[in-house]
């Protein structure tokens, strides 16, 4: 028999933050935080910052959820390592996946993670299907106990940049997917519409041109609000990654998802590791 105190003690000691690591983490993150502030106009809602932990230890994770930042939104790309990590972790963190999804995988990753606050990578009817089959057995079984209230969050993908290959739905599509998600699946709360973009707009972003992927999006949900009546405030816009994201903000976003700016730059994926150990420097 393990002796959860035991186990416990165990776990502390595997998941211990170095502190070098923990400054840095947290220079970096009140950098970017500083950052969108000053890209953000007076009169635009506050923006979350989605941290994109991927293929980065739990270690890290847990530096920047302790104070002083107690950073609740990360954001994850691969279900078994999400999977992984949200057991590891505390469950007052807000999962974010934001990575490309397959259909199969949709049910688990929303039963297995009670605290998932959102997909933003839905493309499909039967994506939003199966994710609302999945949210719906959390809610009837035991772990789920106490969430039944919660809606589990998506934003609808758009394909903005019309690369061949590229995830998300063709701007057309959106509002047909966005009415599924609202009126067939009761489960789910449409938060808004995300896109990645092309990389080479992001580039000329950087240097001041408007990225014609942020513009798009913005149109696209504006047409949305639109065609389902609803006011375009409700909808949001998750757009702006490490390169672009000030650009993003001053083009109206609500959400930007930061990774190798706040962790640095990302291991391999056969290379990565959910716990790293962290040596014990005496002295
Ligand atoms: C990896 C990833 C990010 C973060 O990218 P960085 O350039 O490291 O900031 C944001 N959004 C999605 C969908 C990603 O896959």
């Amino acid at each position: 028999m393990t002796d959860p105190a035991h186990s416990a003690a165990n776990n502390d000691s595997e998941m211990k933050i170095d502190p070098t690591r923990a400054k840095t983490l947290n220079e970096n993150l009140s950098s970017i935080l500083t950052r969108i502030a000053s890209a953000s106009s007076p009169s635009h809602p506050p923006t979350r910052l989605v941290a994109v932990s991927k293929l980065k230890p739990a270690n890290d994770i847990l530096a920047l959820h302790a104070p002083p930042h107690s950073h609740l939104h990360f954001g994850e790309n691969y279900q078994q390592e999400l999977l992984s990590k949200s057991l590891l972790l505390p469950r007052e963190i807000r999962w974010h996946f934001i990575g490309a999804l397959q259909t199969n995988k949709c049910k688990p990753l929303a039963e297995q993670i009670p605290n998932l606050w959102c997909v933003e990578s839905v493309d499909t009817v039967k994506k939003a299907d199966q994710l609302e089959k999945g949210r719906r057995a959390l809610c009837e079984s035991e772990e789920g106990k106490g969430y039944e209230r919660v809606l589990l969050r998506v934003f609808v993908q758009v394909n903005t940049s019309g690369e061949e290959g590229k995830s998300g739905v063709e701007p057309g599509e959106a509002a047909g997917l966005c009415r599924h998600v609202r009126e067939q699946c009761p489960r789910l709360k449409l938060q808004g519409v995300m896109t990645i973009g092309a990389i080479a707009r992001s580039r000329a972003a950087g240097e001041g041109a408007e990225n014609e992927d942020f513009v798009k999006l913005r149109e696209v949900r504006d047409g949305v609000a639109g065609e389902l009546g609803i006011p375009v405030q409700e909808l949001e816009l998750s757009m702006g990654m490490s390169d672009d994201f000030e650009s993003a903000v001053r083009c109206g976003s609500n959400e930007v998802r930061v990774g190798s700016t706040i962790f640095g730059e990302r291991p391999a994926k056969k290379d990565a590791q959910i716990k790293e150990a962290v040596q014990d420097r005496k002295g």
